[in-house]
C-alpha cells in the first residue's frame, strides 16, 4: 500500500502553536483588562449566522457580501454564512435578547475568529481573529471618543510601533445619499480615466472609489465633491464634539476625508488606525458608528459605535508579549530498570511515579513527570530545560529530592516528597 499524502491546512489559515498561543493569551488578557475595566462585558455569538444578516447587515454592495462570504446550505436546506465581521451579529444579539430594555449605553467585547474569502497573503488571512468592542444605545460624541481612546489604549498597550489614526465622519444617511449622487455624477464625468472595477461599481457602490490604488481614478478623485462638506449642521456638530473630545483626552489623529471604509452600515464618525510597519495590509484596526444597523435588523432605533482590531496584525506589528514559562514545582524522574538478563527492561514509567505527580497536582504544586522512557541523565537534561525547581528521583525503596536552585539533594521517605517540596517553596 502506497503512503497516504499529508494533508495540509487550507489556504490562508495557519496553526497557532507554543510561544504564539501564549503570547494571544496575554493580548486577550490586556484587551480584557482594559475593556472590562471601561464598563465592557464580553460576548460570544455563534460562528456561523443566517446569511441573510450580514447581506442585510453589512450590505449587498460591499466586498464582504458579493465575493468574500463562506456561505453553504445546511443538511435543511438553510443558508448560514461563517461570520465574516462581528457588528451585525452583537446587534443581533442586541435585539433577540431585548438589551434596549438594559441600561444604555450596553457595551460588548469579543474576541472570535472571523472567516473571509480573501487573497491570501502576508496578514491577510481566510480565517483570522478580530478583538472588537460595540456600544450600543447611545449617541453622545463621548462614547465615539471613548470608544477610540479604548483602542488606541490597547494598540499602546501592546506596543504596536508606528500607528497612526485617519478620522473622519459620513454624516448621516440621508446627507450621504445627496452626496452619492453628486460623486456619481463626477465619475462619470471622468469615467474614461477610472479602474474597470471602480467604473462598474459607480452605481453600486461609489464611495468604494476612494480604496482604489489605480493611478487614473486616484486622480480623478482629486477633484471629486467631499463628502465632509455635505455633512448636515447636525453631523458636522456631532464631529466637531468627537475631534474635541479627543483633543481634550491626547489623542493625535489626521483627518482624511477619504477615508470611507468598506462597509454599507457606516453613518458619522469613522476611523481607522494603521501602522507602517504593516507593509501594504496596513490597518490593525478601525470602525465607526452605525447608527441605523439596529432597526434594519428588525430593531428598536439605536446608535451604536464600535471597532475591531486584528490580533495576527497586532502581534505582527507589535512588541509580542514575551510569555513567561509556567513554572514547575516539581519534576518526577525514575531510575529506568536495569535489563539483568531475565526479564526484559522496563520501559514505562512505575505507577509510584504517576502516584507522586498526582499527590503533588492535589497538594496545589504544578508538576510534570518523566513520559518519554529517558535514561535519568535524559531526565534531569529534560527537567533542567523546563526550569523545574525541585526533581523527585524514584529508586529502588528510596527517593531522592533535588532542589536544583539551591544545588542539594536529601534523600527522603517517599509519602514525604510532596510535605518537602510545599515546606522548600514556602522557604523562599
Ligand atoms: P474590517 O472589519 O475589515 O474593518 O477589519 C478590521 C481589522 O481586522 C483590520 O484592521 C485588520 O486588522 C483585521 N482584518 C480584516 N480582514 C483581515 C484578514 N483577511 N486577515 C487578517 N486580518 C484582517
Amino acid at each position: 500500500m502506497s503512503k497516504p499524502d499529508r494533508i495540509k491546512a487550507p489556504r490562508g489559515t495557519f496553526d497557532v502553536l507554543g510561544e504564539q498561543s501564549a503570547a494571544r493569551a496575554i493580548l486577550e488578557d490586556r484587551a480584557r483588562t482594559i475593556l472590562e475595566g471601561a464598563g465592557y462585558e464580553r460576548i460570544e455569538t455563534p460562528a456561523f449566522e443566517a446569511t441573510e444578516l450580514f447581506a442585510r447587515g453589512v450590505g449587498e454592495s460591499t466586498d464582504i457580501v458579493r465575493k468574500e462570504m463562506y456561505t453553504f446550505a445546511d443538511a435543511s436546506g438553510r443558508s448560514l454564512t461563517l461570520r465574516p465581521e462581528g457588528t451585525a451579529p452583537v446587534c443581533r444579539a442586541y435585539v433577540e435578547h431585548g438589551m434596549h430594555k438594559q441600561r444604555q449605553p450596553v457595551r460588548l467585547w469579543y474576541l472570535s475568529s472571523f472567516f473571509r474569502h480573501e487573497r491570501a497573503q502576508a496578514g491577510r488571512y481566510r480565517q483570522f481573529s478580530q478583538l472588537g468592542a460595540e456600544a450600543l444605545g447611545a449617541e453622545d460624541p463621548a462614547v465615539d471618543a471613548e470608544s477610540i481612546c479604548l483602542l488606541a489604549a490597547l494598540l499602546d498597550e501592546l506596543s504596536v510601533a508606528s500607528v497612526r489614526l485617519r478620522l473622519s465622519s459620513l454624516g448621516s444617511l440621508a446627507a450621504r445619499q445627496e452626496y452619492r449622487e453628486r460623486l456619481q455624477a463626477h465619475l462619470r464625468a471622468h469615467s474614461e480615466h477610472l479602474s474597470a472595477e471602480v467604473r462598474e461599481r459607480i452605481e453600486l457602490n461609489p464611495l468604494r472609489a476612494f480604496d482604489s490604488e489605480h493611478p487614473g481614478t486616484r486622480a480623478a478623485l482629486q477633484t471629486a465633491p467631499r463628502l465632509l462638506d455635505f455633512l448636515s449642521a447636525e453631523d458636522a456638530e456631532h464631529f466637531a464634539e468627537v475631534r474635541a473630545r479627543l483633543d481634550a483626552a491626547g489623542v493625535a489623529y489626521a483627518i482624511d476625508p477619504t477615508l470611507v471604509r468598506g462597509l454599507d452600515y457606516y453613518t458619522r464618525t469613522v476611523f481607522e488606525f494603521t501602522s507602517d510597519r504593516l507593509g501594504a495590509q496596513s490597518g490593525v484596526g478601525g470602525g465607526g458608528r452605525y447608527d441605523g444597523l439596529v432597526e434594519q435588523l428588525g430593531g428598536p432605533p439605536t446608535p451604536g459605535i464600535g471597532w475591531a482590531a486584528g490580533i495576527e496584525r497586532i502581534l505582527l506589528a507589535g512588541a509580542p508579549p514575551h510569555p513567561a514559562p509556567a513554572p514547575v514545582d516539581l519534576f518526577v524522574a525514575y531510575e529506568p530498570a536495569r535489563d539483568d538478563g531475565r526479564e526484559p527492561a522496563r520501559r514505562h514509567a512505575p505507577a509510584e511515579a504517576f502516584a507522586l505527580l498526582s499527590e503533588a497536582r492535589t497538594a496545589g504544586l504544578t508538576a510534570q513527570m518523566e513520559l518519554a522512557g529517558r535514561s535519568l541523565k535524559g531526565q534531569l537534561g529534560y527537567a533542567n530545560a523546563l526550569d523545574a525547581r525541585y526533581v523527585a528521583i524514584l529508586g529502588a525503596g528510596e527517593t531522592v529530592l533535588k532542589d536544583m536552585l539551591g544545588a542539594s539533594q536529601e534523600t527522603v521517605a517517599s509519602d514525604a516528597v510532596v510535605h518537602a517540596v510545599l515546606r522548600g517553596l514556602r522557604s523562599l
